[in-house]
């Protein structure tokens, strides 16, 4: 059913329990996880924040202009991307990162005709650098890429087992849905991915597949048609 995902891990996924920045151990861990994917024959396109290191929104609340904030965070998943492949190269995973901001002496530009050459070459590939635009999320940058190399779902890597009625960290009480309608997201406001990105997947009917990434196997388990997590697709 699935041949090709797009997994959108956010900046938080590596930084472990460091609370900032990439853990080795942790990273280490992703890609196994990753490569265990891939060997079942699936494609694999891969956006990563940049939270661990650096938001664009919290530096512009505390006085710095939005777009240079921006930008930053966006070199931020730069930093992120780097750290993945290497890891994932070290697992004899080939790989290639292709940014939305040129930055030709460390990895290739974004061309979705080649980003979706490589895929059928079986290459995981990093899609680095958001969009390329300030005032946008790499959620967003999720959703545009699954789309342009026409991926079968999102695969929306959490610390949690999906999406809940309420922060499950703080309210023990919280539920947690098996499934969702995009409407349904947008009009409780529940923290999947932001309103643009749910948009976007809802005019272009492009499944979310929530699941907890610290679970290892789970992604495995989707693709097996087993219900983990939280699906927001179309009623
Ligand atoms: N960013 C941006 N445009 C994009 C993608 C990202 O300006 O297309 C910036 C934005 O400042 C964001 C930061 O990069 O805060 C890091 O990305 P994000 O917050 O989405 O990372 P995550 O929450 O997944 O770790």
């Amino acid at each position: 059913m699935f041949k090709r995902i797009l997994l959108k891990l956010s900046g938080e996924a590596l930084q472990g329990n460091q609370g900032f920045g990439i853990d080795p151990r942790v990273i280490q861990k992703l890609a196994v996880e990753i490569k265990n994917v891939h060997e079942l024959g699936i494609e694999i396109a891969l956006v990563v924040g940049g939270g661990n290191i650096f938001r664009g929104l919290m530096a512009s609340s505390q006085g710095m202009e939005r777009t240079a904030a921006d930008y930053m965070g966006m070199l931020a998943t730069v930093l992120n991307s780097l750290a993945l492949q290497d890891a994932l190269e070290k697992l004899n995973v080939s790989t290639r990162i292709q940014s939305a901001i040129n930055m030709s002496e460390l990895c290739e530009p974004y061309v979705r005709r080649k980003a979706i050459r490589h895929l059928e070459k079986n290459r995981v590939i990093v899609l680095a650098g958001g969009i390329g635009s300030p005032y946008f999320t790499t959620d967003t940058t999720a959703a545009l890429r699954a789309m342009e190399v026409r991926a079968d779902a999102i695969f929306k890597a959490t610390k949690v087992n999906g999406v809940y009625d309420k922060d499950p960290v703080k309210f023990s009480h919280a539920k947690m849905f098996n499934k969702l309608s995009y409407k349904e997201v947008l009009e409780k406001n529940l923290k999947v991915m932001d309103s643009t990105a749910i948009s976007l997947c809802m005019e272009n009917k492009m499944p979310i597949y929530v699941f907890n990434m610290n679970d290892p196997g789970n992604i495995k388990r989707i693709l097996n048609g087993e219900k983990i997590g939280t699906v927001v697709q179309e009623e």
